[in-house]
């Protein structure tokens, strides 16, 4: 069998992207449904492939091959090659399976020679057009083929035209081009020691072996390596003829999108130059027009090209980025593709391409990708701003967003700046509770040290605000107040930039879009609840976050975090009472302060929340986030606490913990002093109770136990519960039904899940616990080592960003296998960071979670990304 490593046009199709790279198959694919294409022909990937395994050589079979399909290709143009009259000239196009944008380099006009370059302008009676192509074409083949700097060639045409005294291209007419060429020709010689190559089959192998040899040079591997492209055949070759778009006034070049791929708005979108060829348009040789004035240049034309962009619609089901071309007021399709588009425009496209009929539902909604949603929910710095700033560090991406202001070093500086209407930055090593007014009143947080679930990302993220996190590129000094970085160092009050979806730091102030959500989005995340199956709900620690959550549509509260509750200002050191007490009756005493505080809290939160399911996690405190550290605050703390400084700090020492993340937290805390979760008890059941005599609005609270390994301590705590509740519903002469169920994040209650099913009423898994665990590496710490894991391959993505289902998705699969043999209805969800997390989500969606639960701003995402799950896996 002989091998068949060349296609004509009309014998592709757009299913064969990886045989004739994408410009290949959609050349063939227009061919097929009859659009202007001019005719020509494919070199297949494979042929790439085996060019290099044949050390760079055209071998026999395919140069047999390339001269039949030349021959067809004349025919169909009636015209001969290497005539010298009327010659057939070629583009030659590189194409890969996958786009890469300026990677590889196109050669117009190739077949052209001394010869026939005279015999084209009397055929034409356009001197000006046979010579402008033939010097494009010596420009093009002498850049691609062999690397002769183009400003070489600029600057001749630069200087004849101030000789000339004009200013464009056009303005140049046959004699001055001629020149022109002749001058190309001698930079050809001087560059390569030879002329210009005149047998035009010769030009075409040499291009040919130039494309395929272009797909190793450094800037495409580079790109492959930047985008991760891999297992790519290699690159094919489009040998297309020729159309003209430099014949005079009547003829030129453009781009098109078939819809406005900046708001989606369904209207031809794109540019366009008369009398010029090819790159002109992108490359800025002349500011190009509107495609809009095309209309009134040339109706018919414009009529044609409308009629094109919507056949390509209806055929692609999907907006289209179009290059064509005008001869003598003909229109030609040179190439068509998916159009790049922002978040916005992508929404608005898909909801439109539904409602005309032309995509379900279902193909809408898998359209978009959830991280374009980011690009929707938060600012984002002006596209164009942002290439002109200089960026002076990369940190983690820990909460998406676009922020600017003054470098404030602590939560007091932010806070006073803010009274003052000052935008700022709080810049810290790392953040603490102490922190969070001054997280509140910033624009964003940066911070040197800790991971994506450190202390500083968790909070931002909760709170939708931008914050890149682990930015250990810069040293943070608190005490001098500067940052160091690699090219100088700030002080405080100097305006720097975060963007929190990329982790990039800038100097100076960047202008910023702020987000609109319209109609569209309300629309496309109807069709979303409509589909998915799991249910989306919020992380929120307070009742503005609630608020947040259910602007977002979150269908209920997956986690409250008591302790977070406690990070206000005037709360926090009643907790720091109540965990340094020394005795019972000091502890009751910062309890009594705390439960009312609670109480209402949790109150708004069932006000804000509507009856909507609401589960509170048991405080779960890593005590050292709550010990003070600064001088004054212990000062402070002892005076309160009437005990003098060595006292304080002698209790302080005593709580110290050298692991403190494996340490004296959760259900742990509960057992050694239950006095604090009958608090936390009776402040959710008044409540409950309180809400639902003055709404007449069932609540069912939903408790739950942070951190247990054992059955045995769910049985301890849930006894303590239960009777402090016995006690309110006697109290109150009131009761109502309530859920006490557990978090799985520790391995060994994954493995026993079945006994601790018995004992409870919901399961929600932590993953963040669950991985730190499970992999043994430390949430606050790993950081440091993770991004070097990556590098190195040893892990593919960050545990932490991504559940690594491998092996701790396999602790939760064993958990959720062992609790529904025990309680086949039993109700589990996920409250860990992973629960926002796309991926994540698709593999919770295949164990058959009930609800994943994630911070307010991630809620939009979660439910797409639980939609398209669904429709993957239904
Ligand atoms: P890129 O991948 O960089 O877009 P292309 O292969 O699409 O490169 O070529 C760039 C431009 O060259 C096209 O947009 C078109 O204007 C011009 N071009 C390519 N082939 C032809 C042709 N057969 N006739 C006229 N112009 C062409
Ligand atoms: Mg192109
Ligand atoms: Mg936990």
């Amino acid at each position: 069998m002989t091998e068949k490593y060349v296609y004509n046009f009309n014998e592709g199709k757009k299913e064969m992207k990886d045989l004739l790279g994408g410009k290949g198959a959609n050349l063939a694919e227009m061919t097929k449904i009859l659009l202007p294409v001019p005719p020509g022909f494919t070199l297949t990937t494979e042929s790439c492939n085996r060019f290099f395994s044949e050390d760079q050589t055209i071998w026999a079979g395919l140069d047999k091959e390339i001269k039949d399909h030349l021959k067809d290709l004349e025919q169909m143009t009636e015209k001969k090659f290497s005539d010298l009259k009327n010659p057939l000239l070629l583009s030659v196009r590189s194409g890969a399976a996958q786009s890469m944008p300026g990677m590889m380099d196109t050669i117009l006009n190739l077949g052209l020679n001394d010869r026939s370059v005279i015999g084209l302008a009397n055929t034409t009676s356009n001197e000006r057009f046979a010579y402008d192509s033939y010097r494009r074409f010596i420009q093009m083949f002498s850049d691609v083929v062999l690397e002769i700097p183009k400003v070489q060639f600029e600057s001749i045409l630069e200087k004849a035209k101030k000789e000339k005294g004009v200013k464009l291209d056009k303005e140049l007419d046959g004699d001055d081009l001629k020149k022109i060429v002749k001058k190309y020709k001698e930079v050809y010689l001087q560059e390569t020691g030879e002329d210009f190559p005149q047998e035009p089959m010769v030009q075409l192998i040499l291009a040919i072996k130039a494309v395929f040899a272009s797909w190793d040079n450094p800037r495409a591997v580079f790109y492959r390596d930047m985008h991760a492209i891999s297992k790519l055949n290699g690159t094919a070759v489009n040998v297309q003829s020729m159309v003209f778009g430099n014949k005079g006034e009547s003829s030129g070049t453009g781009v098109a999108f078939t819809r406005n791929p900046g708001n989606g708005d369904k209207k031809l979108f794109g540019e366009f130059l008369l009398n010029a060829q090819g790159e002109d348009v992108v490359a800025g040789v002349r500011t190009p027009n509107e495609i809009a004035e095309l209309k009134t240049l040339m109706p018919e034309v414009y009529q044609q090209l409308e009629t094109a962009a919507e056949n390509l619609e209806n055929h692609y089901k999907d907006m289209q980025d179009i290059e064509f071309t005008i001869e003598n007021d003909e229109l030609f399709l040179l190439q068509t593709r998916n159009g790049k588009r922002t978040a916005h425009a992508a929404i608005a496209i898909a909801v439109d391409l539904h409602q005309e009929g032309k995509i379900t539902k279902e193909e809408a909604i898998v359209r978009i990708k959830p991280q374009q949603f980011e690009q929707l929910l938060h600012p984002n710095f002006d596209a164009k701003a942002i290439d002109k700033a200089k960026a002076l560090a990369k940190g983690l991406a820990a909460s998406p967003g676009a922020a600017s202001g003054r470098i404030c070093f602590t939560a007091e500086a932010v806070e006073a700046a803010f009274e003052k209407g000052i935008k700022t930055i709080l810049v810290r090593q790392e953040t603490s509770p102490e922190d969070i007014s001054g997280m509140v009143k910033s624009e964003g947080i940066l911070t040197a040290r800790g991971g994506m679930t450190s202390h500083a990302a968790v909070v931002a993220r909760g709170m939708g605000k931008c914050c890149v996190a682990g930015c250990s590129e810069v040293r943070i000094n608190e005490d001098e107040k500067t940052v160091q970085y690699k090219g100088g160092v700030l002080n405080e009050g100097a305006i720097i930039s975060l963007d929190g979806t990329t982790g990039i730091v800038y100097l100076g102030d960047i202008e910023k879009t702020n987000p609109t959500l319209g109609g569209k989005f309300t629309e496309l995340m109807d069709w979303i609840d409509e589909i998915k199956t799991m249910s989306v709900r919020a992380n929120a620690d307070t009742p503005e976050d609630a608020k947040q959550a259910l602007e977002f549509s979150a269908e209920g509260i997956g986690l409250i975090r008591t302790e977070h509750m406690f990070f206000k200002e005037n709360r926090i050191s009643s907790v720091r009472r109540m965990i340094l007490a020394g005795t019972i009756e000091e502890r009751a005493k910062a309890l009594n302060e705390l439960l009312p505080m609670q109480k209402n809290d949790f109150y708004q939160i069932y006000h804000v929340m509507g009856g909507l399911p609401v589960t509170i996690r048991l405080l779960d405190p890593p005590l050292h986030e709550f010990m003070p550290v600064k001088e004054e605050e212990i000062r402070h703390l002892a005076e309160t606490m009437s005990l003098s400084q060595e006292e304080l700090n002698g209790r302080i020492d005593e709580l110290h913990e050298v692991n403190p993340m494996l340490g004296h937290r959760g259900v742990r805390l509960g057992i050694t002093y239950p006095e604090i979760s009958r608090m936390q008890v009776r402040a959710i059941m008044e409540a409950a109770l309180e809400y639902q005599t003055d709404k007449k609005i069932e609540i069912q609270p939903e408790i739950m136990i942070p951190l247990i390994s054992d059955v045995k301590e769910l049985v301890y705590i849930k006894a303590e519960i239960e009777d402090e509740i016995k006690k309110i519903f006697t109290e109150k002469g009131q009761t109502l039904k309530y859920h006490i169920g557990t978090m799985i994040e520790v391995p060994r209650a994954a493995l026993t899940a079945d006994k601790i099913a018995e004992e409870a009423d919901f399961f929600s898994f932590g993953t963040n616990d669950l991985t730190q665990m499970g992999f043994g590496f430390s949430r606050d710490d790993s950081g440091r080592f993770i991004s070097e894991y990556m590098d190195k391959n040893i892990l593919e993505k960050g545990p932490f960003d991504t559940i690594d289902q491998e092996g701790i998705g396999q602790l939760v699969k064993i958990a959720i296998e062992k609790g529904r043999q025990t309680k086949p209805n039993l109700k589990i969800g996920i409250c860990g960071e992973h629960g926002g997390d796309p991926a994540s989500i698709e593999f919770f969606q295949r164990l058959g979670l009930n609800y994943v639960s994630c911070s307010p701003f991630r809620v939009p995402i979660a439910r797409l990304a639980a939609a398209q799950a669904a429709i993957k896996y239904r």
